[in-house]
């Protein structure tokens, strides 16, 4: 018997899965990806996404590596310093994270647009109602009235006081080409991706090699503790953060890490 054989296939709520099982986060995870989809907020393609992510998780031991950690406080010292910090978020972000997402907004003052890969009417107003039932009071990504240079229209389509104003930008989960986009926008990007060597993370000024499920509720925990920290302090935070230092623990953790 595999350890997923004792966990329940059909599942009404996620208060029925067994916390004590190896795997719950990755069962929590799956769950709610496909509650996204039957709710029209995640694509198809986002189940694809999800799985590749749970692999890179179960190496990591499905947990937080202090690497991750030290990126998620140097992410929290990067949106308290912000202007216009903006967190975008798509259809599996707004199916695992909704509640988190709106309390990260609130705890470092940023807007939240809905910005999506495979994008329609449907889904933007899907997600936003989602959102709002979560407690967020202002979505953007309707106004769609301003593009990303050097991506394809839908691909590249944004709000002019959103992301494309924004200094700073939360892009978790994030397609490769957009990232690089956004980095060529001159945009400092916290990126939260299970795969330390896709694209995003790689161009990411602060790179979250973590579940979304657990980094963003830590980015929130360390911007909390953060909030009232005089500009210096938080400046010096940012410049001891090493990108590529993170980069590299986290890819050692994978390949070389023990399975619990
Ligand atoms: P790139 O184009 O940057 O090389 P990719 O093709 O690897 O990216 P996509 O398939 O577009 O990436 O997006 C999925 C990414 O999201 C994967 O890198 C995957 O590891 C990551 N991912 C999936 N689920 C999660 C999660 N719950 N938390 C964090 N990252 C996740």
């Amino acid at each position: 018997m595999t350890e997923y054989d004792s966990a329940p296939a059909e599942v009404g709520h996620e208060a029925e899965l067994p916390e004590d099982h190896p795997r719950y986060q990755d069962l929590l995870t799956r769950h709610r990806i496909e509650e996204g989809v039957k709710k029209g907020l995640t694509h198809l393609q986002g189940m694809h996404a999800e799985g590749r992510g749970s692999a890179f998780d179960y190496l990591l031991g499905e947990e937080t590596i202090e690497s991750a950690d030290e990126a998620a406080r140097a992410a929290a010292a990067t949106l308290l310093l912000a202007e216009r910090p903006v967190i975008s978020v798509n259809g599996n972000v707004a199916a695992l994270v909704p509640e988190e997402t709106v309390e990260l907004a609130n705890a470092v003052d940023a807007a939240i647009e809905v910005n999506l890969f495979n994008r329609t009417p449907e889904r933007i107003d899907a997600i936003e109602a989602h959102l709002r039932e979560h407690g967020a009071q202002s979505v953007k990504g309707q106004t769609a009235d301003a593009q990303i240079p050097g991506l394809e229209h839908a691909r590249a389509t944004v709000d002019a006081d959103g992301i494309y104003a924004a200094d700073v930008v939360v892009v978790p989960l994030e397609d490769g080409d957009r990232a690089e986009a956004l980095d060529r926008m001159g945009k400092t990007e916290i990126v939260v991706d299970l795969n330390p060597l896709s694209r995003s993370p790689q161009v990411a000024d602060v790179p979250i090699v973590d579940n979304i499920i657990r980094a963003v509720p830590n980015v929130t925990a360390h911007a909390r503790e953060l909030a009232g920290r005089d500009e210096e302090t938080l400046e010096a935070i940012v410049a001891e953060f090493d990108r590529e230092a993170a980069l590299d623990a986290a890819e050692a953790r994978i390949r070389n890490g023990e399975l619990s």
